[in-house]
């Protein structure tokens, strides 16, 4: 048994993590840190993770759900208590800190994972085993969502290190990074940023891989109507398409995997795994291309963000 500790409540908390800890026989939710004290039942919650370690009961693991900006302190903490550690998306607000906590894990004999939960998306693995025997000429990414909709008063978003629509977009990158055999690079990207705020609410990114492919991304954070999230990658064998986050997998346009989301009990089984294993999973590739993006990008000041 497992005995975990969730750190920020939020959204991704409640919709995800809980459901997913319930369902899982190999773990015991057995305290939280929260800042809001939410009522989680029998489950005590502290204010913050020093308290939760400090006062609350024994814990072999804690996940971090709160904003890439609260990732590093909160980590490391856990991490110097001797917790295995399992990272929300993005693992953190820069790519360096990253290596910080990774070392500590290595020194305190910890696992730590940088989950990436679109890669547990039903089409994923399969399009992964399809692109392996085939060169890849061209891929196009189109990640284009209601930020309205779908985060309600997060401001964090929009602070430096809350990624604006790249939060959402990282999960293409992640995407991107697992199913292509070689590695992927940035090579130019153009970023509109709402002139109120710090980051994004659109971008193009122009990437490529070790075959000069041509990758692209088309992000938008403010598409009403019908939301897209999808990756087409052309091949000289036929065209392969995941939509919805990668829910659905078409090969020259018919269904050949779908199925019900098991992203996040995926997630939990991998932890557990390498929990099992004592193998920590570190994988920053997809940050370091939302970065070089932020690096190499023109920036254009677009109209202000209202919520
Ligand atoms: P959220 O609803 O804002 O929840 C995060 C929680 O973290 C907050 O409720 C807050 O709870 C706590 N927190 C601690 N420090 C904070 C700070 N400096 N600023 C704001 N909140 C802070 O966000 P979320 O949607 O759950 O996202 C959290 C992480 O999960 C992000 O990295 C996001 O990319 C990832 N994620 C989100 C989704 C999604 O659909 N929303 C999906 C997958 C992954 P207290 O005030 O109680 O401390």
């Amino acid at each position: 048994m497992i005995r975990i500790g969730l750190v920020g409540v939020g959204k991704i908390a409640h919709d995800q993590h809980i459901p997913a800890l319930a369902a899982d026989a190999r773990y015991q939710l057995t305290a939280a840190a929260s800042r809001s004290l939410p009522d989680l039942g029998a489950v005590p919650v502290f204010h913050d993770i020093e308290t939760m370690l400090a006062e609350g009961p024994e814990l072999d693991a804690v996940a971090m759900c709160t904003p890439p900006q609260a990732r590093r302190e909160t980590a490391l903490a856990a991490l110097r208590a001797g917790k295995h550690v399992f990272l929300e998306k993005p693992p953190g607000a820069t790519v360096s800190e990253v290596a910080e906590l990774a070392a500590t894990a290595r020194a305190q004999g910890v696992v730590l994972f940088t989950s990436w939960h679109s890669r547990f998306a039903v089409g994923v693995s399969a399009a992964k085993a399809w692109l392996a025997a085939r060169p890849v000429r061209k891929v196009a990414i189109e990640w284009r969502e209601d930020v309205r909709r779908w985060h309600p008063g997060q401001t964090w978003i929009w602070q430096a290190g809350g990624l604006g629509v790249f939060d959402p977009a990282i999960n293409a990158l992640s995407i991107l990074t697992e199913i292509l055999p070689t590695e992927v690079f940035v090579t130019d990207a153009r970023l509109q940023v709402p002139e109120n705020v710090q980051s994004p609410v659109a971008a193009h990114v122009d990437m490529t891989d070790l075959h000069g492919a041509t990758i692209t991304a088309d992000l938008d954070f403010l598409q009403t109507g019908p939301q897209t999230w999808d990756l087409t990658a052309w091949t000289d064998d036929g065209v392969l398409k995941l939509s919805l986050g990668g829910a659905v997998l078409e090969i020259d346009g018919k269904v050949v995997e779908t199925g019900e989301n098991r992203e996040y009990p995926g997630l939990y089984d991998r932890f557990a795994q390498l929990i099992e294993r004592g193998e920590s999973e570190v994988d920053v590739r997809p940050l370091t291309l939302v970065a070089d993006a932020f690096l190499v990008g023109t920036r254009e000041l677009v109209e202000a963000f209202i919520e």
